[in-house]
């Protein structure tokens, strides 16, 4: 049986501004995600990685080519059609965007309570499982004030996975933690991910963590300019 892809991207271009001001950002992607599969993405700054993971993410509007989501196309999608995309979606960023004034389990359980057919001791019970898998058990409590970098981070790991998400969109999610915390909160996506089966598009230019990945894609300046996969990486200096 072949397994549809979870993301399949065909001839994506994308522009910013009017005009005289109009400037190519992206220029014909191609690029096919299947699932459980952990690709992570390389690439200096300004080579247009937030921009590809925003269109992929349903944040933004295809303006040129394909991009498919399950099997879904994104391009002249409804807004109806993108809310129900982005519900399938496990967003982390670089910083965590968790709610201050909110509990460790309540940031989590606020994502579960978009399903409106989930009742609030369900979505209690769902976060707070999230939360020991993420090894936060005894932090359940907790407002993100009051813990460290890696533990704000794995909260969003765990707000990104409650729902069982089929995809994660990782936009440089080590970037403010030391060496040790961005290595233990990749793991944790990797095994939380292998378990359920999503599959993860992760950016970084942290090179220790290239490891984890099943293939690697590189951006620069708007085109893909390479992909290899997993095997072939890691015996080699990237
Ligand atoms: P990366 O994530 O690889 O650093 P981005 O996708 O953020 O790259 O940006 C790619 C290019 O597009 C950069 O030149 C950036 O300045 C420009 N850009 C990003 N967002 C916008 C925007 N909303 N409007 C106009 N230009 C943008
Ligand atoms: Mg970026």
């Amino acid at each position: 049986m072949t397994q549809e892809p979870v993301i399949s991207i065909q001839h994506i271009n994308h522009y910013y501004g009017k005009g005289a001001l109009r400037r190519q950002i992206l220029f014909d992607i191609n690029l096919e995600i299947n699932p459980g599969e952990i690709v992570l993405m390389t690439g200096p700054s300004g080579s247009g990685k937030t921009t590809l993971l925003s269109l992929i993410g349903g944040l933004r509007s295809v303006q040129e080519g394909s991009l498919k989501f399950l099997g879904k196309e994104l391009y002249r999608a409804s807004q109806t059609k993108l809310v129900s995309i982005r519900r399938k979606i496990g967003y982390i960023f670089q910083a965590h965007n968790l709610l201050e004034f909110l509990t460790a389990r309540q940031n989590v359980q606020m994502a579960v309570e978009l399903d409106k057919y989930i009742s609030q001791k369900e979505a209690i019970a769902k976060a707070e499982t999230i939360l020991r898998a993420v090894g936060l058990g005894q932090r359940i409590n907790y407002y993100p004030d009051s813990l460290s970098g890696g533990q704000k981070q794995r909260i969003a790991i765990a707000r990104a996975l409650v729902n069982n998400p089929a995809l994660i969109l990782a936009d440089e999610p080590t970037a403010a933690l030391d060496k040790q915390s961005g290595r233990d909160v990749v793991e944790l996506m990797q095994r939380l991910a292998k378990e359920q089966g999503t599959s993860i598009l992760l950016v970084t230019h942290d090179n220790r963590i290239l490891d984890i990945a099943d293939r690697i894609v590189e951006m620069e300046d708007g085109i893909l300019v390479r992909q290899s996969q997993g095997a072939v990486i890691k015996g080699k200096v990237y």
